[in-house]
């Protein structure tokens, strides 16, 4: 069957790299560890969201801020590599690339600091020059490592351009309900579920109870991710759950970000919204059996051999 015409897809958000020491045990405050191995990956949200997209057949735009430095530079030519429109990639003279620094111990439990630099001083009046991208696309999608009144923009300029919006609500922290109001589609982890709703989501039922609650602020569709236990999904009266594939996870990192690329992509296409939850799904749970975040992306005919 013939695929359709590669769906336009504008992915506003933040670009990082993570700078990651591997190490026995994490410090204590005060300590050094000594004896790790060090990796650099290209990272944040946005640009791990819109690679996600753009390996899985989406034609994606991406609007991101990054510093006049080396990190930038390399930030910029992976995105050219990956195919995304980098129109939109801004540069900023005076604000450092944003860097993630992470330490993960022999367990695989992390702790992360991230200096957001550029990602930071990303503009709503910059953003706005973006909108005749925005108004073209299928989709937007966003998430909340950049400022929120930039967030609060491109749901605006999206709504009043008839285009659909994906919020992805992470990290969690609560939001206006004046925002949510305009938002079409919301996915937050049962973590952001709990912080945006104060329902402490821990099973089905307080999972539905989230998912209603961010329903009746106005937002049309809402899918909660569940880790191993896939997704639940509310959407015109209606909740279903979606299984996640059995597979064996070898690193969830970025998990959540394969899944919002994945779900846009299946969204843009035109396909039911169960179809593309299943999608996402699945693009998800091939990500999870290999290593780091944007390096474990799959590409489509992985994510259509996987049957769930
Ligand atoms: P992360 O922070 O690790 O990127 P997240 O907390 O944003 O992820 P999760 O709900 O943990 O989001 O995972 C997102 C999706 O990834 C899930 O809805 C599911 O489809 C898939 N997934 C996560 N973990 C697994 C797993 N162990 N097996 C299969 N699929 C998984």
């Amino acid at each position: 069957m013939a695929r359709p015409l590669a769906p336009s897809i504008v992915v506003v958000g933040s670009s990082n790299t993570d700078m990651v020491v591997k190490a026995t045990r994490l410090p204590a405050p005060g300590e050094t560890v000594v004896g790790g191995t060090f990796l650099m990956n290209p990272g944040g949200k946005g640009a791990n969201q819109a690679v996600a997209a753009a390996r899985l057949g989406g034609a994606v735009t991406f609007v991101a801020k990054v510093g006049d430095d080396v990190f930038g530079q390399q930030a910029r030519e992976g995105f050219r590599q990956e195919g995304l429109d980098t129109s939109w990639v801004l540069t900023d003279a005076e604000h450092p690339s944003g860097v993630a620094l992470i330490t993960v111990d022999e367990h695989g439990e992390n702790c992360i600091v991230v200096a957001p630099g550029a990602n930071g001083t990303l503009t709503p009046d910059e953003l706005q020059r973006a909108q005749s991208s925005i108004a073209q696309a299928a989709l937007v999608l966003v998430q909340l490592e950049i400022p929120l009144e930039t967030v609060a923009r491109a749901v605006a300029l999206a709504q009043a351009h008839g285009v659909r919006v994906v919020l992805n609500p992470a990290p969690a922290r609560t939001l206006p309900d004046e925002l949510l109001r305009h938002v079409s589609v919301i996915t937050p982890n049962q973590t952001e579920a709990s912080r945006l709703t104060g329902i402490t989501v821990h099973d089905d039922t307080t999972a539905e109870w989230a998912a209603r609650a961010l329903h009746a602020k106005g937002i049309g569709t809402v899918i909660l991710t569940l880790g191993a236990q896939g997704a639940l999904v509310h959407h015109e009266g209606q909740t279903w759950r979606v299984a996640a594939p059995p597979v064996e996870a070898v690193d969830t990192t970025a998990a959540g970000d394969v899944f919002n690329g994945a779900l846009v992509v299946g969204l843009a296409e035109g396909r039911p919204l169960r179809d593309a939850v299943d999608f996402a799904c699945r693009a998800a749970a091939v990500s999870v059996t290999r290593m780091g975040a944007q390096a474990s992306a799959p590409r489509r005919a992985e994510v259509d051999a996987l049957q769930s």
